[in-house]
């Protein structure tokens, strides 16, 4: 067959290689075969939870699998390209510092082990042993995140306040660093500016768990520059990069101490690995989540909402409703609520029928006849499906 002018452009051969791709991409969703999956005899869920690791966190846009491809193909200094990287990152975040970590939860236990061996690599080479170490992590009682053994297995001992005269009278000589859980900020005693003030105060780095809380982007910067020591965000949640990355932000001389404590350097933190090409991702999920149009996202996730809620529309006894969870993951979810007994129908059974569709449906499940949706990371027709499907579920 003859090529002509038309056909080559036709092709997308012509166009930018990025104007191709997005012109011949077909919409993924989990309607889209996979045969890899499909070989493994694992079926593709809706996620209708959000960003989760058990779901597989987020999906990488195309820039993202892109860089790591390319970092995949090279042999480069490994240390060095964290650097770069970390430095790269550090500029577009307005942070002091900066390093890749292999999650939000490895980020805990690299920047536990910089606070606690203050930068003394004889001290580094100790942990998890506390001689001659500040291992004291002290953290509000509201505040527990679950992720406390992250800085337990670096050697660390958590000490619980609730109070401001509590947490000051628990300082002492051990006292290594004091943690605080971003999403906890509201259920705290000590507020925030407080905490930062009195870290400050008696001289103890604060750290900062926002893992989920990279909505408004903003945030990103929001709290190294209202002063935590050190930040932590999940690279797989909001940001779109590799499921298996994490980032801490921070003071420059914290970030030099935390850069040893993991992989390729030996000791705590060597079963942390992170690849150049979790690295190179992360830092292009960095650079695409400064620039993308924020509020072109919400206006989706928002019409997905709408659609949801307009399936179930008149539904009876069925209310649905749109709600912003309060700091981490905020962005527009659905709720559907409904009376357990009238309706002759659990949370539990709406939930199993759910997974046990095809696709199968997951979604939360915060409570008695009550189902929280999350339409973040829907695609293509999925909001659509999950409507039509709990219309037919409620027998509508
Ligand atoms: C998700 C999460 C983590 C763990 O993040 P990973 O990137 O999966 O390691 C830690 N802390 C909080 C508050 C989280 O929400």
């Amino acid at each position: 067959m003859k090529t002509t002018r038309r056909r080559v452009l036709q092709s997308g051969a012509l166009l930018p290689a990025g104007a191709a791709a997005a012109k011949k991409a077909p919409a993924i969703s989990a309607i889209t075969p996979s045969p890899l999956y499909a070989k493994l005899g694992i079926k593709p869920v809706i996620n209708g939870v959000g960003v989760v690791t058990v779901l597989g966190g987020s999906i990488m846009p195309p820039e993202v699998v892109q860089a790591m491809e390319e970092a995949s193909r090279y042999f480069i200094p490994l240390p060095e390209l964290q650097k770069k990287v970390g430095a790269r990152i550090a500029e577009l975040l307005k942070a002091p510092a900066a390093m890749v970590t292999c999650g939000a939860a490895s980020a805990i236990s690299v920047g536990t082990s910089a606070c606690l061996s203050q930068g003394d690599p004889a001290k580094l080479r100790r942990l998890p042993h506390r001689d001659g170490i500040r291992y004291e992590v002290i953290q509000q009682k509201t505040h527990r995140s679950g992720y406390e053994h992250q800085m337990e297995s670096c050697g660390a001992k958590i000490v619980t306040v609730e109070t401001r005269r509590e947490l000051e009278s628990a300082i002492n000589e051990r006292t290594g660093m004091l943690f605080f859980l971003n999403k906890a900020d509201p259920n705290g005693q000590i507020k925030m500016e407080e905490f930062i003030k009195i870290g400050k105060e008696r001289g103890i780095p604060t750290m900062n768990d926002a893992a989920s809380d990279a909505t408004p982007a903003a945030n990103l910067w929001k709290y190294t520059e209202m002063g935590f020591d050190l930040v932590i965000f999940s690279g797989g949640k909001a940001l779109r990069g590799p499921q298996a990355s994490g980032l801490l932000l921070g003071r420059k001389d914290l970030i030099e101490a935390a850069l040893p404590a993991m992989s390729p350097y030996g000791g705590i933190g060597r079963g942390m690995k992170v690849g150049k090409e979790e690295m190179c991702g992360l830092l292009a999920a960095v650079e695409r989540y400064v620039k993308v149009d924020h509020e072109a996202e919400w206006r989706d996730v928002e019409s997905r909402v709408a659609s949801i809620r307009k399936a179930l529309d008149g539904v009876s006894g069925l209310q649905t409703d749109r709600h912003i969870p309060v700091i981490a993951n905020e962005v527009p979810h659905v709720t559907v609520e409904w009376d357990e007994s009238k309706r002759g129908l659990t949370a539990q059974q709406v939930h199993e029928k759910l997974q046990a569709g095809d696709p199968p449906i997951h979604v939360q499940r915060p409570g008695t006849g009550k189902l929280l949706i999350s339409v973040w990371m829907m695609r293509g027709e999925e909001a659509k499906i999950v409507g039509k499907r709990l219309r037919e579920i409620f027998g509508a």
